[in-house]
Parts: C-alpha cells; structure tokens; sequence
C-alpha cells in the first residue's frame, strides 16, 4: 500500500540530523494534540468539518483578487492550508481502516471524504492555477519550482483546464471514485471468512505453536481464518492438500459478490474521468505521470521481463510438480494453493527441506515478534546514526498498538505507530499508513504500519513470525522510512507523496535485502525460552532457498500486472473482469485462475495501484540496482552508504524526479543487469 518527504529544500540534505546539545524538543505540532485518536465519532466529525470550514474561509481570503501572488503572499499560505488538510484526511483514513469502534470507522470514512473534496476541489479551482502561474518563479531555488510546476501539471490532470461543465463533472466523478474506493476497502476490512476443521489431524505438518493457538471450538470444530496468521503458515506446511485449497478459495472470495458491482462502478467511473480529459483510457492517465509514462512501455517491459523469467520458472513449476507427483501420482498440475502467496509454497519449502535441510521452517522458532522488532530497530538506528524509543506519552488507537518516536541527535524525525494485529473491521493486508506528512514548521512525520502478521491468541511479544513475515516487516519498514526522512522539506510537493509511484516500491523492496542477510538475521534471531541461537548454516541456507521459487514468483507477478493495465485499458462498458484475471494469469501463470476465484473483489491494488500494479517489478530493478554500491562494499550494514543512500534517495523525497535521485546515488543511468543477474541466482 501501500500503501505510501524532503529535506533538500533551502537546507543542506542532512541539515536535520545534525545534532545540538539542547534536551530534545517537544514534538511540535505532531497534530497529536488537535486530533487525538480517541476522540468519539461526533467528535471527530465536528473537528474535522470545521478545520475543513476554515481552510475554505482561508482560501477564499488568499485568492482575493487585490491579493499579491508571491511565494511568501499565496504559496506558503497555501501550501500550509493544503498539508492541513491533507493531514486531516490522513488522520480521518487511519480512523476509518485502524479503529476498532465500528462508527469511529464510518466517520473516519465520511470525514476523509469530506478532506478529499475540499482537496478535488481545490486541483479544479481555475483561480488557484491562474494564481499558481503568476508566481515570480525566476529566482526560485529547483526544488521549489519543481514543486510548483507538479501543482500546475496535477490541476491540468484535475481537469482546471476544461471549460465549466466540464470541470465540474470532473470533480464529481472524482469525488465517487474517492467514494466507491472507500466502499470497495470498507466490504472487504467486513468481509470474515474461514473454514472448520473436524480434527487436528487435519493440521498436520503445522508448526506446533500454530497447533497449540487452534483449539478445537464449542462445536468441536477448529476455526481457521484467511487472515494472515492463519493462512500463511497454512499454505506454507499444511500437509493436507485439501486444507490448503479450501483456505486459498476462502481468501480469494473476499468480499465477493458484495464488491462486485462496486469494482464495475470504479473502473466506469475511472474510465469516463480519463475519458473526459482527453486519454484513451484510465491506464495512459495513471501512467502518464510515472516513470515509464505510457501502457506501451509497460507491455514492453511485462515481454522483456518474461523473456528472462519463462525458461527458469518453467523449470522451478516443473520441479515442484514432480515433487506434488511424490504425494499424489495422479497431480496433473499445480494449483494455488501450492504456490508462494507472500512466504514460500507448500512445494518450495518441501524442496527445500529435502534438498538444503530445514530453513524458514525451523527459522519460526527463533522469530519471536519482540526481539525481530527491536533487532530491526537497532538495525535502523546504525545503519542511519538515529534513536528510535518508545514514545511512553503518545495515544494510540486500540491496546495492541505500539509507538515509537525517532531523533537523530537531539533532533526529530519523527514519530511511528504498530499496528500488526489482525482484528475485526480492520484493514486486512499489509501497508504503511501516513498519519501526518512531514512539512516543515506544520507537522513532523508520523506514519503507522497498518499489517496483520501477529497472531491474536499469542503474546505479543512471543508471537512467533514466518520468515516471510519478518521479510514483509522489514518491506513496509522501508516504507515508512521514507515517510520520515522525507518529511523535512518545505513543499508538500517535494514530499514522498508527490514522488512517481513506480518508484515508490524502491526503498520498501531494498530494504526486504536485509530481512535475507545471514548477518542481519544472526543479530537478533534467538529462541526466548532456551537463548538457542539458529545455527548460521541454517541462515546461510535462506539465500539459497530463496532462490527456489523466486522466477515463479516473479512471472506470476507479471499475471498481476498484466490484469490491472488491461482491467484499466480496456472498455468498460463490455469489460468481462473474470475474462481478464483469466487471460492474465493464462498468459503467465503455470495455473488456471480458477474459476471460483474472485481476486478482484478482494485485490487492495486495483483502487489502489489501479494500473501500476507494475511498480513491484520496476520498483525492484531498480532496488537491485541501488543494492550495488552496498554490495560493493561487502556487507549491508554499512553506515557509510546507508547514510548516503538516506540523503540522497530517501530525504528528498520529490524534490526531483526520481530517475534524478537514482543517478545520483548509484552515478549512472539504470540498467536491467543487476536484477537479470538476480533472477539467474545471483546476489
Ligand atoms: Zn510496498
């Protein structure tokens, strides 16, 4: 997510992080105090629509036209005005995803909403533009004029340019879309499904302390979910076919039928939007302003990424059906259930086991979530010369949720909320959530990891992880890093926010590298009852067996991606949307999408990502590519390049483009070499 900034503007790129000797500063103006989290739903309602009444009064007196348009006289104010309210809808969409009172959730939807037209209406305002293309830019440092000219290019996308009617429906279709994604994630955070099981027995090849936190029920039956401490380890050991396909089926039926017609409505509304504007189809528009920029560019790096990965996951699918052929002569094929879903695949980790010995299963014994957490934590604070402490003062939104405040020296950098428990009406995948976007004198950065790999029954700290969990930990960490970072700088333009989206995966899917490296893992991987430490072999062996199913996973991706453009290119109005999952995962895939799947009910991606979905595999070449000047130097805990890598990629955030960013950091241009190297087993 998503889930998803600068400090370069008027200050040196590290200018925050020099430290003073003052006591460190209160946190100022987190928006902690003006909104906390426990405020009741009228509350938050009546907050949230007067803050918006006032922005409009501010707008109105700021395109006076008697008023000077300069940077100081109109885009402070209103850049100011716009992080409020961006702010605003930030909080109002954590309340409406996060919190367990079911009407603090639907005014938390209601609200965001409201923050979101005032913000569509603001990109269509024809006197905010003409404002915006007076300002005396001449002398203005880049950043600040890069800022500007990605306002006037989002208000052209808003339509501003349009005549009256036209404006105006743009702004309504805008404001649904808003609408029916809040609808679309709001049916699947309600949607609850699972399976019983009639016996333990059922649960063979489970590790024991999944065994021991699934207790047969009052009606003797053993309730298994698909949210995410469920499922994964399911697909992952479940020695019963059945059980794994009957939970896979479960977790592809989300929401279904309910978001049915809800997607329809989306892609129609989405399609006339791009229609109005002057683009064949959503895709272009959403891409347009991505670095690859066009659909074409997109399917030519879809074809040149299956060039690479058919030959090599053919023979991984072939290997692992063989090995399904062990346990069931008559297996004609693969199925879902059988393949890697976020952690290995019941057949990859067999390999696995058989061929390297035990690996990421035996690894769930030694990853209890406190001590991954705070090695992680040290990790962060080496690798970037900051302290990360608990933050004993902050509010938080349900007991399960933990807060964390972030300094460099004496310095803040911000403030942080986990949030890893599954729990009813709340958001089921995993992403980082901003709850405040850094701008300088308005708000330090706050975001919160909204993920769902902790097991409810267990303890918190104890709740033991699967090594993918620890993997996806440790992506969304490198989210939320770059939300910190980047929240320095004085634009709200210049911010993560603003920054493309297919790079946006790049410090997330960079910083999964670490998760994998023995040495990072030896830090903190440790048995809390006995101290046993994982035997290094068993660490060493992680990178091998990780390359087991990585060109399988990654050609399944492209089935992804190809189904989210063409969802997206396509016409609407005589759109079979089970036609396309189906053609895209026939194009790709080693298996059927089958036919009582349902992924786009319950796909975050598609209001989400929409077409660029693509992000993930663009977002790595590149992550394997900024690898290099790590790798180079032979180890990842590097302060040297970490800290580099901080000031030049993470902390600017969007103050340039990002292929700017890149070229700084590794001194060229890309290249796919890198990532190739990868795919064929390489580091
Ligand atoms: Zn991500």
């Amino acid at each position: 997510m998503a889930a998803q900034t600068d400090t370069l503007i008027g200050a040196s790129p590290v200018g925050w992080a020099m430290s003073t000797s003052r006591a460190p500063e209160a946190l100022p103006d987190a928006g902690v105090g003006p909104f906390p989290f426990s405020l009741r739903s009228d509350e938050l309602r009546e907050r949230v629509l007067s803050l918006i009444a006032s922005a409009e009064r501010e707008l109105d007196h700021l395109l006076d036209p008697a008023g000077t348009k300069t940077i100081q006289a109109f885009l402070d104010p209103l850049n100011r005005l716009l992080a409020r309210v961006q702010n605003v809808s930030f909080h109002a969409n954590l309340m409406f995803h996060a919190h367990p009172d079911p009407s603090v959730r639907t005014t938390g939807r209601e609200t965001s909403e409201a923050a979101e037209r005032f913000l569509n209406a603001v990109r269509t305002n024809e006197r905010v533009y003409r404002g915006l293309l007076e300002l005396p830019m001449g002398s203005e440092d880049p950043a600040t004029r890069f800022a500007v000219t990605k306002m006037l290019r989002e208000m052209r996308r808003a339509g501003v340019e349009l005549d009256p009617a036209g404006r105006a429906r743009v702004l309504e279709l805008s404001n649904q879309i808003d609408s029916t994604s809040n609808e679309f994630a709001e049916n699947i955070a309600n949607s609850i499904r699972f399976i019983e099981l009639g016996s333990a027995s059922d649960l063979d090849g489970m590790p024991a302390d999944y065994i021991a936190a699934h207790p047969p029920g009052k009606n003797g039956r053993i309730r298994i979910t698909v949210d995410y401490p469920d499922l994964l380890p399911i697909l992952t050991f479940c020695n019963s076919a059945e059980v794994r396909r009957l939970l896979f089926r479960e977790a592809m039926n989300r929401a279904y039928p309910e978001n049915v017609p809800v997607v329809e409505r989306l892609l129609r509304l989405r399609a006339e939007l791009a229609r109005l504007l002057g683009y064949p189809n959503f895709a272009a528009y959403a891409i347009e302003d991505k670095m690859l920029k066009n659909p074409e560019a997109v399917h030519a790096l879809l074809d040149r990424a299956e060039t690479l990965l058919r030959p090599r996951a053919d023979r991984e699918f072939a290997r692992q059906l063989e090995r399904k052929r062990r346990d069931d002569p008559r297996a004609e094929r693969l199925g879902g259930w059988d393949l890697r879903f976020m952690t290995p695949g019941y057949y990859e980790q067999k390999l696995v086991e058989e061929e390297l010995g035990d690996t990421t299963g035996g690894l769930r014994e030694y990853l209890p979530y406190g001590r991954v957490r705070d090695g992680l934590f040290r990790l962060c604070e080496e690798l970037f010369e900051l302290t990360i402490t608990p933050a004993v003062d902050a509010e938080v939104w349900h007991p399960s949720v933990e807060a964390y405040e972030v300094h460099s020296g004496k310095k803040w950098v911000g403030r942080f909320y986990l949030d890893l428990v599954p729990r009813d009406g709340k958001y089921t995948h995993n992403a980082t959530y901003p709850v405040r976007i850094g701008v300088e004198g308005i708000a330090l950065p706050q975001a919160a990891l909204l993920c769902n790999f902790l097991d409810p029954r267990a303890p918190l700290d104890s709740a033991r992880l699967q090594h993918g969990d620890v993997v996806t930990f440790f992506h969304e960490f490198g989210h939320l890093l770059h939300n910190l970072f980047s929240g320095h700088g004085r634009w709200l333009y210049n911010t993560w926010l603003t920054l493309e989206w297919d790079f946006i995966e790049v410090p997330s899917q960079l910083f999964e590298e670490w998760a994998r490296d023995p040495a990072v893992l030896a830090r903190f991987a440790q048995r809390p009852d006995t101290g046993e430490r994982p035997p290094p072999a068993m660490l060493e062996r992680l990178r091998e067996a990780d390359k087991f199913g990585r060109s399988g996973y990654w050609l399944v991706l492209l089935a992804w991606s190809l189904a989210a453009l063409e969802l997206y290119e396509r016409d609407p109005s005589s759109l079979d949307i089970p036609a396309v999952m189906r053609s895209s995962f026939a194009r790709y895939s080693p298996i059927p999408y089958e036919p009582d799947y349902h992924l786009e009910t319950c796909w975050p991606h598609l209001p989400g990502y929409s077409a660029y979905v693509y992000t993930y595999l663009w977002s790595m070449i590149l992550a394997r590519d900024i690898l290099r000047p790590f790798q180079e130097r032979g180890s990842l805990i590097d302060p040297e390049v970490s800290h580099r890598y901080m000031t030049e990629v993470l902390a600017p955030g969007s103050s340039r483009p990002a292929a700017d960013l890149f070229r700084t950091f590794v001194g060229r241009d890309f290249s796919y070499d890198a990532f190739e190297q990868w795919i064929r087993g390489g580091g």
